[in-house]
């Protein structure tokens, strides 16, 4: 689509490549034609050249500003067909220097804002000849972060294509505190599971998580959850369609009439392990009790702490009212809590954090580890991956916009394989990616989901040709 995709196969490359050593994460590019800015305007082009030369410059204003906003970039000026000997800096001052003036508003010095260097005379990569590398500082009239977050995410729509890229040199592989000697290490940013903690909980109140966002029959148990925690200062109720998905575990057959599944951790609660369903049966009760074992095993992984949980099975009945719900809640504790230790069960504060904290790092975790040390290993999703994997999980389609992305293209396909490997836990599911791609994961990671499709094969999908299939994963097609 055009004004989404704006930059040349070289700016992709260039804005990617981890060889450069740049420390601003934030990134634009802009392509100028060499001959627009390394002769003169003579009288003869003055017609023809004025109109593109003015052009690029209302460009150059909308990304400097984009950049200047968003707290400080840097804009990879591509020069296309510039002569290698040619690194005269003048010309190209004469042309931009006084727009980038013109968008200084804050008394600050033009040498204070505005860095401008040769790429290749930074990098070790070949091929960035052309290259000049503008360096943005923030506009300090913009301070709130509330804000600036803000700009950050509308700079996509304004400057078009923006790529971010994650801090240098800020991965760790740390050990998990674990109740399982097997666990493998675990490879994260720096202060991401912070963020992914902080996203999720609310301070000195339960949070009910992830954000409903249309209505659903789960409407009425969300209602009853934050009446019921309303006095608890903390915790965490999760809310989805399989605990199994969202937790990662092995494939289970999740019986008819389940409505929801929720994982509910309090202070001074035992936690619980809930499935709303249509009417109580056998079948589900045996379903409930199967499910909570494979998620407190899941969960132990994460924690060093001792820990069990309740479980039992809700119906409508149940959440007619608020004092219903309650009581229900108690009558399972009650009759599940005789069948594990009290000590698993017993929770204070820092106990219930560990918890949570145990529960987000077995939702955040995939172990999809490429091009790093053989050692088995698994990762955090970043905060953007977790958020859209959550919020997205419990959908039969989920379209993953590339454009709208901050992160780099490898980070949403991740992300699509990831939510696809999750679903096929639920269902057979169809993973609709590029051509190139789909050659790629089908050597790589066939055995993750039942069907890989290249784009051009969705014509294809219907109930005749994949009569089986539960859930489509695919990218944002209109942007590709
Ligand atoms: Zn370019």
């Amino acid at each position: 689509m055009a004004g989404v995709q704006d930059a040349c196969d070289l700016c992709e490359t260039a804005v990617n490549d981890d060889d450069i050593p740049l420390q601003e994460p934030f990134r634009l590019t802009i392509d100028i034609k060499a001959t627009l800015v390394n002769k003169p305007l003579t009288k003869e082009d003055k017609k023809i050249r004025k109109t593109a030369r003015e052009d690029k410059i209302e460009e150059l204003t909308k990304k400097v500003s984009a950049l200047r906003n968003a707290g400080g970039g840097a804009l990879f000026v591509h020069l296309q067909g510039l002569s290698p000997n040619d690194r005269c800096l003048g010309l190209f001052n004469e042309y931009v220097d006084d727009t980038l003036t013109k968008l200084i508003e804050d008394g600050v010095l033009f040498v204070d804002t505005y860095t401008k260097i040769w790429l290749s005379e930074h990098t070790t990569s070949e091929g960035y000849q052309e290259y000049l590398l503008l360096i943005v500082k923030s506009s300090p009239s913009l301070t709130t972060a509330d804000f600036k977050t803000k700009v950050k995410e509308s700079v996509c729509t304004m400057a078009g294509v923006a790529y971010m890229k994650e801090p240098r040199n800020t991965e760790v592989v740390v050990s998990w505190p674990s109740n399982s000697p097997l666990l493998p290490r675990v490879r994260l940013q720096e202060k991401l599971f912070e963020a992914i903690q902080t996203h999720v909980l609310t301070s000195g109140k339960l949070s009910v998580y992830p954000p409903k966002t249309a209505r659903t029959m789960s409407d009425i148990l969300y209602q009853r959850i934050q009446i019921h925690g309303k006095h608890f200062e903390g915790g965490l109720s999760f809310v989805t369609r399989s605990l199994a998905v969202v937790l990662n575990l092995p494939k289970v057959d999740i019986p008819d009439g389940v409505i929801s599944e929720v994982f509910y951790v309090l202070p001074d609660r035992p936690s619980m392990i809930l499935c709303f369903v249509c009417e109580k049966r056998d079948d589900l009760g045996k379903y409930v009790l199967r499910l909570a074992r494979r998620a407190i095993n899941q969960i132990r992984k994460y924690t060093d702490e001792h820990f069990s949980a309740v479980y039992g099975l809700l119906d409508p009945g149940d959440l007619e009212s608020d004092n219903l719900f309650a009581d229900v809640l108690r009558s399972i504790e009650d009759k599940t809590s005789a069948l594990c230790s009290l000590h698993a069960l017993s929770m204070n504060n820092v106990k219930c954090m560990n918890i949570i904290r145990a529960f987000l790092a077995a939702v955040a975790v995939t172990d999809l580890t490429e091009g790093h040390s053989m050692k088995p290993e698994l990762r955090l999703l970043s905060k953007q991956q977790f958020c859209n994997l959550v919020e997205n999980i419990d959908k039969d389609m989920v379209v993953i916009d590339k454009a709208t992305s901050t992160e780099a293209d490898g980070c949403s396909e991740i992300l699509m394989i990831e939510v696809a490997r999750r679903l096929e836990k639920r269902g057979p599911t169809i993973l609709l990616v590029q051509e190139d791609l789909k050659i790629k994961l089908q050597e790589q990671h066939a055995d993750i989901v039942s069907h890989i499709l290249a784009s051009d094969e969705l014509e294809d999908v219907s109930r005749d040709n994949y009569p089986n299939i539960q859930h489509i994963v695919a990218a944002n097609m209109k942007n590709e």
